[in-house]
This record gives structure tokens, sequence and C-alpha cells, in this order.
């Protein structure tokens, strides 16, 4: 067999299409791909009815080939299927490196096929890079609840890396680029017992989501109880924004866990992050790594969270907000 070669996304679907972590590994992968002097590839799997929306839209991301892999059986995320796909699709591609996210379906793809090929996957990453010097793949990934970084060598060919949503810039699409497609035939008849998904319930939620928010308002213990939290949402909606929340704040049911923010939560990337009467603990700030700038409003002027705030006030919430929310308003209007 000829030697590995290339980094190779794996591409992610959502309701409407690509989802967006997949811009993030194009992102990540194709600085890989450059460091290692060799080509950026992509992995779709999917029925025959979504497969060329998926290879156009991850085309556009600029990757050099698409591996397709095209089965009634993928119509859906059902987890065998797409576990027995994936790895046919990469014994094809051979690639020195796969990318996944840390997301909910990679976090069920990414031990199982790096297991079945009898290589190492390093969880969670916020960085990755080669090293030249020993010929493989090193990764960053917070431990310890967020409070320590590991660096990681996966020495294994391929080397699986699933990478934080929100921790990598996503690619910029390029308008008209296009990806050469290889159709793989893959064969799904001895899947085996498989999971069944029975039913499936969207939370409905208005507004921005909080994954793709641009701003954050988040609240934690600190407002004392859920009627703040009013306040908060109307301050998200004055900046176009959405709302978060520690998970002290989730446990104590002021808002739902769809809200918390962290480790256990969700990973934001937002430009603007307020955080309001959250300490900053670290495993609250597992979550805002990828945030550009965190502004704090805290009583306790030596509260965690400010040394990580580009700006902070030190105050009670129910003095700081309120006021700001009035200037925000008037800022508005003029
Ligand atoms: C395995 C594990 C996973 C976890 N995962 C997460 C996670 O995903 N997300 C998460 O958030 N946490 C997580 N936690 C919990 C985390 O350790 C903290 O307990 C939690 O983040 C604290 O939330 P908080 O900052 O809202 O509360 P606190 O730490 O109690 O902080 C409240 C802050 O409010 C300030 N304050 C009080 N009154 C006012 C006022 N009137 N005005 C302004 N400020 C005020 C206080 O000075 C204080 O700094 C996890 C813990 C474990 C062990």
């Amino acid at each position: 067999m000829a030697d590995p070669q290339g980094v190779l996304i794996v591409v992610e679907r959502s309701d409407t299409g690509m989802a967006p972590i997949t811009a993030e590994l194009a992102g990540a992968g194709a600085q890989l791909a450059k460091a290692l002097g060799q080509d950026l590839s992509a992995a779709v799997c999917s029925d025959s009815a979504s497969s060329p929306g998926l290879v156009q839209a991850v085309g556009r991301l600029g990757v050099k080939r698409v591996f397709v892999a095209e089965h009634a059986a993928l119509a859906g995320f059902q987890i065998e299927a797409h576990l027995a796909a994936l790895e046919q699709v990469i014994k094809q591609a051979n690639p020195r490196v796969v990318l996944l996210g840390k997301t909910v379906q990679g976090r069920d793809l990414g031990p199982r096929l790096a297991f079945r090929l009898g290589c190492g996957l390093a969880q969670d990453c916020v960085e990755i890079g080669w090293d030249q010097g020993r010929n493989t793949l090193q990764a960053v990934r917070p431990v310890y609840g967020g409070a320590s970084q590991a660096r990681v060598l996966v020495v294994t060919s391929p080397a699986f890396a699933a990478l934080r949503p929100k921790a990598f810039e996503p690619v910029p699409e390029t308008a008209g680029a296009t990806a050469e497609v290889v159709k793989v035939a893959v064969s799904l008849d001895s899947i085996g017992p498989v999971a069944k998904l029975v039913n499936r319930t969207k939370q409905e939620a208005a507004g921005v989501r909080l994954e793709d928010a641009r701003t954050v308002v988040s609240g934690g213990r600190g407002l004392g109880g859920p009627e703040p939290f009013k306040v908060l949402h109307e301050l998200a909606t004055a900046l176009g924004g959405a709302v978060g929340a520690s998970r002290a704040a989730c446990d104590a049911g002021w808002v739902p866990y769809p809200y918390q923010i962290g480790l256990t939560g969700k990973s934001i990337g937002a430009d603007l992050y307020i955080a309001i009467g959250i300490s900053g603990a670290s495993q609250h700030l597992a979550g805002i790594s990828g945030v550009k700038n965190i502004v704090a409003i805290n009583k306790d002027g030596e509260a965690n969270i400010f040394k990580e705030a580009r700006y902070g006030v030190v105050g009670d919430w129910s003095k700081v907000v309120p006021a700001f929310l009035q200037a925000v308003k008037e800022m508005a209007s003029r």
C-alpha cells in the first residue's frame, strides 16, 4: 500500500445542509495540509438526494478532493452505517490525518472509528499542528476541567483528532470553487444490529442560536435568581445577541440547560461575551476559549473572570446592567 497522504476532514450534516463545524475543520485542515506539503480532502457520507449539495458546499471550502459514499442507509445519522461507510472511505483515501468535530456526531464517530482502524485519537483539540521533527500530529487539549492544557502526539497513521467547535477559524467559502469527486462504493450489508432513532425533539428557540451568536450576554449565580435573566434577554436583544449561563444558574433551574456554556455545556466563539455574576471557574472558561472579547461584571474585584476579561466592571449587576441597557437603547435610537 502507498504511504498515507494528506488530511481528510469528515463532513458533518445539519438539518439544513452542511454543519458549521465543517468550515472550521477545513480551516484547521488546510493549515495542517500545508505544513505537511500535502492535500486536503473531505469525506461525504450521505444518500444520493443530499450528497450533491454537500459535495458542492465542501468544494467551496477549498478542499482538493471529496470522497463520496452514497447509500440509502446514510440518509440520516445512523451511527453503525456511518461508521462502516467512513471506515471504507478512510481505507480508500489512505490519509495521514483524519479530522472530525467534537460535536454530538463526532463524539460518537471518532473513538469508534479510530478503534476500528487501530489508531489513536486526540479528543477536544483546541490547537493542532505538525511536529516536523517527529513527523507526527501534535495537538493541545484542555485537561482537568480546563485547568491545564496537555500537548499530545498522535503517533499512529492515520492520526485522528476531534476539534472543539469554535476553537478554529472557519475557512470562508469561495464562490464557484469545486473539488475533484471520488466515488467510493461502500458495502453496508454486514453492519449487524443497529441502533434505531425513534424520535427527535427540537427545542424551539427564538432569536440567534447561542453557538452562532456574535454577542452573548451570560448570567451566573451572582444574579441571585431567574428574574434577572429578563434584563439579560433585553440586553441581548438590544445587542442582537443571545443569552447564555453558567452551570450554577442552570443547576438552580433559573434557565434551561441548553443555555449552559462550558466544559459540559456549549462552546462559543462570539466576538463579545458579557459575563454577569460569573466567577470564571475553569470549567466555565473552557466554553469561552474561542471568544474574542470578554467583558466581566462582578462585585468581587478578585473574581477569576477578570483575569480573562478585556474589560471589567467591579460592581453590583443590579446597578450596572440596567444602566448599560439604558445606554445601549439610547445609542440605538440616535
Ligand atoms: C466536571 C465539572 C463540569 C463543569 N462544567 C461546567 C460548565 O460546563 N459550565 C459552567 O459554567 N460550570 C461548570 N462547572 C461548575 C463550575 O466549577 C462552577 O461551579 C460554576 O461555573 C460556577 O458558576 P458561577 O460562576 O455562576 O457561580 P459562582 O462561582 O458562585 O460565582 C458567582 C459570582 O457572582 C458574583 N456576584 C455575586 N453577587 C453579585 C452581584 N450582585 N453582582 C455582580 N456579581 C455578583 C460573585 O462575586 C461570584 O464571582 C463544572 C464543574 C465540574 C466539576
